[in-house]
């Protein structure tokens, strides 16, 4: 059934000149921009237009291996690794200060990129990357090992030392968040690192990354290659001479690095992957406050959201109601050229995602699903997709298993064994429960097997809180304390003591 609602939302005119030139657009390796081995470049496209923005030089194995042996040097013999923590924490915060100066530009430069609202790149996410930065320098000067009980006439001391080279493979529905949420752990850590950002979003971590030189990062601890997957990406995967590998992106891409991990030095492997989260609304919720959160929770950053709330399920008793109003607000939703004020909803990312998305319309139509609104693309340019619903989805349907990533709500009805059903899935990235029963709440939250779970709000995220997937969502976790253990070396070291009493009497003393 087709029950489409006419939308009064979208505004699709002449894009506008974003407020910022691009400036870099080489490599950087050990603290130079410069040009591909090939001399090769690719082009990073305007999701607006589908026009290019800039040519930015192609990285390949080549330069991966010319930006791991600079940061095999910077971490061998350079000073990062030795410096103390404060003197990194003051190099990562006059990084965040810098963040703080620029960040129009900054923001102009990812929204162009990436096509997501200027006001949210703007106003969260180029805030969030400094207040990251902070967070993280907070941290570089308390990163210390333990002293621990030995079982004998020892005294052990348990040292937290750097990991070495960090490889970092990033996404591109957040490009400088996914940068944040590696570059510093890793950095207040001392590590060194070879960053490869995605091939659709390369310009913004180019600019910031300037800004980490300026802010007195030592050449060669930050390398930033763009290029592409199955080159650059798969070239830092199976190096032998990297240390650690962490990966942002899809669960198939991710089994692929893991396995070029295996297959090459068995670096230890931390990986953030898909989800398909349930966000379950009982019949205890205030439904205007149950639709404008599960509308968020899909429909935020054009529905490209590894936590989005993808299986909206309902309980019967308030379902129509539910999907009435769920309708009206996607109807109301504004989409359009980023750069125009008060727009919630930009085009999608590129022609292989639109296009990925228009099937999955389809195959929401073709598989009996109601479509309540949208189902198209808005104007003939560029990568808009109308805000869509779809009701009456049944569990085994394929838009209610698979990761659609695009601004496409599928509600499902009653809540008959929604725990079992909620968990029915690959991933376990993260859940969102409405209600205002807080035995229900607790029930919930102990049963769902997600890395988040966010009850009576959505998306809720912070320097400190962890974040990371159960199953085929990903291992390990990123922010907060968690995300330093990934960038750590744990060494034992034992030593004989003479004077067994004096020396527990010190330690008694010490802590
Ligand atoms: P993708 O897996 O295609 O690409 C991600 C990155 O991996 C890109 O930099 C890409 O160039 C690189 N890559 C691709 N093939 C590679 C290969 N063979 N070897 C090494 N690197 C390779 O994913 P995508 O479509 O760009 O991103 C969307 C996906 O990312 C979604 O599935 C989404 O859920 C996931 N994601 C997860 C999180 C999280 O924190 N869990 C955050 C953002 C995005």
């Amino acid at each position: 059934r087709v029950l489409r609602g006419v939308s009064t939302a979208s505004l699709i005119e002449e894009p506008i000149h974003p407020p910022v030139q691009v400036n870099y657009t080489q490599l950087l390796i050990n603290g130079d921009f410069v040009d591909s081995a090939s001399g090769k470049t690719f082009p990073t496209l305007d999701p607006r237009t589908g026009e290019v923005i800039a040519h930015v030089a192609e990285g390949d194995a080549e330069d991966i291996n010319r930006a791991v042996i600079a940061a095999r040097k910077a971490f061998d013999e350079g000073p990062w690794p030795k410096m103390t923590g404060y003197e990194r924490s003051c190099i990562l915060n006059r990084f965040a200060d810098l963040i703080e100066k620029h960040n129009d530009e900054i923001a102009a430069l990812e929204s162009w990129d990436s096509g997501k609202p200027y006001q949210q790149s703007y106003r969260s996410e180029i805030p969030t990357v400094a207040r990251l930065m902070r967070y993280y320098a907070g941290w570089a000067d308390k990163i210390h090992g333990l002293i621990v009980p030995a079982d004998s006439q020892h005294h052990v001391q348990v040292l937290h030392e750097p990991i070495g080279v960090a490889g970092q493979i990033i996404p591109w529905n957040f490009p400088l968040l996914m940068y944040a949420w590696k570059v510093g752990p890793a950095l207040a850590c001392g590590n060194t690192i070879v960053l490869k950002t995605a091939e659709q979003t390369p310009l913004s971590a180019l600019y910031v990354s300037k800004l980490l030189l300026e802010a007195g990062l030592p050449a060669g601890v930050l390398n930033v290659i763009s290029g592409f997957g199955p080159t650059a990406g798969a070239a830092i995967a199976s190096h032998m001479d990297v240390d650690k590998l962490a990966f942002t992106g899809s669960t198939d891409t991710g089994k692929i690095v893991l396995e070029l991990s295996a297959k090459s030095n068995l670096k230890p492997v931390t990986l953030e992957l898909g989800g398909k989260s349930p966000m379950i609304i009982m019949d205890d919720a205030d439904i205007d406050r149950a639709v404008a959160l599960a509308h968020v929770a899909l429909f935020f950053n054009q529905g490209q959201c590894c936590s989005a709330g993808s299986r909206t399920f309902v309980h019967e008793r308030i379902y129509d109601e539910f999907v009435e109003k769920a309708k009206a607000r996607a109807l109301k939703r504004i989409v359009g050229d980023p750069f125009k004020k008060g727009v919630e909803q930009g085009p999608q990312i590129d022609e292989e995602q639109f296009s990925k998305i228009l099937r999955y319309i389809k195959s929401g139509i073709d598989s009996g699903a109601t479509l309540v609104t949208g189902g198209d693309r808005i104007g003939n340019k560029g990568y808009y997709i109308q805000p869509t619903i779809f009701s009456d989805v049944q569990d085994e349907m394929k838009i209610a298993q698979d990761e659609i990533f695009g601004p496409v709500q599928s509600i499902l009805k009653d809540l008959n064994e929604v725990i079992r059903r909620a968990n029915a899935s690959r991933y376990g990235l993260a859940a969102g429960v409405v209600t205002k029963n807080i035995d229900t709440a607790n029930t919930l939250m102990r049963a769902l097997r997600a890395g988040s779970v966010w009850i009576n709000c959505f998306d809720v995220a912070g320097a400190a809180i962890p974040f990371g997937g159960y199953k085929m969502s990903g291992h390990g976790r990123e922010r907060g304390i968690d995300s330093l253990m990934n960038y750590l070396q744990v060494k034992a070291v034992v030593t004989p003591l003479k004077e067994p009493c004096l020396a527990v009497n010190i330690i008694r003393t010490l802590t």
